[in-house]
């Protein structure tokens, strides 16, 4: 007789859905315990010691354990028979040889460059990295980029101009219960990433004011002190105004601009060009509530603006956030404690995804492929030439739009385009056009329905490897489950497709080998990882980059660098002993050549595509409290489901009754791009210009189908946020 094995031990992790990464434990259910407790399942704990989420989940974070257990995600690789035109099984070994042999054929015929990668902010940052280093040293292609171009890139591209940094958050979110006035432009974060919500809660009752900047009254804009409601594509104008009364006022900090900033004369001017009852005309607010809005800002001894989808998913993206930073550094909130700029991204790796080279234009370390010195560090690393790096490739919608013509054969990672890129349905047609197509996923997607070849990959719960979220605290994941048999990770496939590519310096599987790697790989850069270990991510639970590996290295940031400064002021990281990582940035210099923030002189100007006589009305889009992204995922849970069963169409009970359309009338929103059907959703919570809808589903309502792919020139954000469509009574 022996006794029966012990439960499995808890473990602790964080969730694989948005940007918040909250922490979670993880109980895994062994087979025999009854309740249902299947091989393969895990119960959710909360895991109070976790700072940023103190335990808090969201209904997505808590239902995640369905999806290992769905019945539909992908547990055998398939592979499209020609006799059949169908995805059937296929062993992994028939599957990877396709893949190689897909991918080969089509760089032998048509060049490297007709080979292209595309990857996802979800992806770790192991991945990321790896995916990078696969496209550029093993298929020697310069097309690679991903899904994070359409989450924060205008914010990043804004960051780096101004402070010659890019790091979401340049403070703890901590930090936003303890300044005096937040200003949250263009972020739905009561149904994006409820737990934060409790900030800005905690903000309000120590006194703080909230000032929501949003088309819609949502249920975060509900919470405001006062809730702007600008047309959309105007949010830079709005900016502008708020500048014009800064300087009008006398509010301008006058010393902070100069001894911190340059460009201060430009800005000043361009922000003079737009006075109140101009903005007024252009955005819709009222000029009092623009008054109320730098009294608030301004009285306050701290503020902050944080921006999100709203201004940054434009054609004018980066401009639009410059504007708001100019805001922050005219009146001095910017490098000091409890004041500041920052971005709230989005996707849950949508900050190390985009530092550690699956982006165009990147190498590791945030480092600039077109950067000589950086390619001879990197490739120093790879074990190649510099020479022998390809240089920037396209942006993300360009790759997607160049399928099928330049990019002749694409391996999709980590990503369901079909759903989530603008101008959807010539995406889905330029996806069909591609000679070869290879997409590793845990379901079958929209994008993998389209595949030659689909590997079925591990989920969050069974593989380890680290992620960085908003904050630029770098988290560790950790595999509480084996993947079921026929499941392999990312990073299993990426070595094995190395391998068959004949690469012979050897491609690690192992999360933490290749995050060995990557240390020594960002080493030196702007997001300087070579300080951090796995070690040192479980005993402190997180830890915010830069961290060089030798503590007298300093990154040129004006850093706050002490763990337990989180919740305190100290300035200054003199100790001796490792790098204890950077929680606060910029607090004595700015990462510019100068040391000095630069202000950006930007102007209005108008959205790509303006309402006319034939479009009158304006489209944003959005995301919904149940569901994720592009709902490859979520879409499985049956609760989310239940709460968020499809798209709808919010208008004003004006538009609706020009319209003569009822509640949940299908409506068609027809742009000159295609349709998207869905039922009205009639409420006075939206301007009567404006409708919305969420983009999480495919099929007739796609909001993606109608969306402008017209791009920021700098980050080549598609606009996302704003386009003309007319309205129609649908047939029911
Ligand atoms: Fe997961 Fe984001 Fe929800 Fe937290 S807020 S549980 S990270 S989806």
């Amino acid at each position: 007789e022996h006794s029966p094995a012990p439960d499995p031990a808890p473990v602790d992790t964080h969730c694989p859905y948005c940007s918040l990464q909250c922490g979670m434990t993880l109980r895994p259910t062994p087979p025999d315990r009854g309740s249902g407790g299947t091989p393969g399942s895990v119960e959710v704990i909360e895991r109070t010691a976790f700072p940023v989420n103190r335990g808090a989940l969201c209904g997505k974070g808590r239902t995640a354990p369905a999806v290992l257990s769905s019945r539909v995600r992908l547990t055998e690789p398939l592979v499209r028979r020609p006799d059949s035109g169908r995805l059937e099984p296929a062993t992994w070994e028939e599957a990877l040889d396709r893949i190689a042999e897909g991918l080969e054929a089509t760089g032998r015929a048509h060049g490297r460059d007709a080979v292209g990668v595309f990857g996802g902010g979800g992806l770790t940052n192991e991945k990321a990295y790896a995916l990078g280093k696969f496209a550029r040293v093993v298929l020697g292609t310069s097309q690679i980029d991903y899904n994070g171009r359409f989450c924060m890139s205008s914010a990043a591209a804004a960051h780096q101009r101004a402070f010659g940094l890019d790091r979401g958050l340049p403070f703890p979110l901590a930090d936003v219960a303890r300044t005096g006035c937040v200003v949250l432009v263009g972020s739905n974060l009561a149904e994006t990433m409820p737990p934060a919500l409790r900030y800005l809660t905690e903000l309000k009752e120590a006194g703080g004011r909230l000032i929501v900047v949003d088309p819609r009254r949502t249920r975060t804009a509900e919470q405001a002190d006062l809730h702007l409601a600008p047309r959309p594509g105007t949010d830079l104008a709005l900016a502008l105004g708020l500048l014009h009364l800064v300087v009008a006022e006398g509010r301008v900090d006058e010393e902070f601009v100069e001894r911190r900033t340059s460009g201060w004369p430009e800005a000043r001017a361009a922000a003079m060009a737009h006075w109140p009852e101009l903005v007024e005309r252009i955005t819709g607010v009222p000029v009092p509530d623009l008054r109320k809005a730098v009294t608030m800002f301004c009285d306050a001894e701290n503020s902050m603006v944080l921006t999100a989808r709203g201004p940054e998913q434009q054609s004018k993206g980066t401009d639009t956030v410059g504007a708001w930073i100019n805001l922050c550094l005219a009146t001095g909130r910017a490098g000091r404690p409890l004041s500041g700029y920052g971005c709230l991204t989005g996707q849950g790796n949508g900050q190390g995804g985009r530092e550690h080279g699956q982006k165009a234009d990147q190498l590791p370390g945030y480092r600039k492929l077109a950067d000589p010195a950086a390619r001879a560090h990197v490739a120093a690393v790879w074990g190649v030439e510099p020479d022998a790096l390809p240089g920037p490739g396209r942006s993300a919608y360009e790759l997607l739009d160049a399928l099928g013509r330049d990019v002749r054969a694409l391996l999709l990672m980590g990503s369901n385009p079909l759903v989530s890129a603008p101008r959807a349905a010539h995406v889905e047609s330029r996806l069909r056009s591609l000679d070869f197509l290879a997409v590793a996923d845990v379901v079958l997607s929209e994008t993998a329905a389209l595949a030659d070849v689909v590997l079925p990959v591990a989920q969050w719960a069974e593989e380890t490897g680290t992620m960085t979220n908003l904050e630029g605290r770098v988290i560790l994941r950790r595999a509480a489950l084996t993947p079921p048999p026929g499941v392999r990770t990312d990073l299993s496939v990426l070595s094995g497709l190395a391998a068959r590519l004949g690469w012979e310096k050897g491609f690690p599987a192992d999360a933490e080998e290749v995050f060995e790697e990557l240390r020594r790989a960002s080493a030196g850069g702007p997001a300087d990882y070579s300080g951090i270990t796995y070690r040192r991510i479980a005993e402190e639970d997180g830890v915010f980059w830069p961290c060089p590996e030798n503590a007298e290295e300093t990154a040129g940031t004006g850093t706050e660098g002490t763990k337990e400064a989180e919740g305190t002021h100290s300035e200054g990281a003199e100790r001796p002993g490792p790098h204890p990582g950077t929680p606060r940035l910029f607090l004595d210099r700015f990462a510019t050549d100068d040391g000095r923030a630069r202000f950006a002189p930007v102007s209005h100007r108008p959205a790509a595509e303006e309402p006319d006589a034939a479009y009158p009305v304006l489209l944003t889009t959005g995301r919904v409290l149940a569901q994720y992204q592009s709902g490859a995922q979520t879409r499985r849970v049956a609760e989310l489901n239940e709460a968020a069963p499809g798209p709808y169409v919010q208008l004003h009970p004006l538009l609706a009754e020009r319209l003569g359309a009822a509640e949940g009338v299908p409506i068609a929103v027809v742009s000159r791009r295609g349709r998207a059907v869905a039922p009205a959703r009639i409420s006075r919570d939206i301007r009567p210009d404006t409708v919305f809808m969420p983009f999480h589903w495919a099929g007739p309502g796609r909001a993606n189908t109608v969306t402008n792919p017209a791009l920021d020139p700098v980050s080549r954000m598609p606009e996302f946020k704003v386009c003309a469509v007319r309205l129609e009574l649908a047939e029911g």
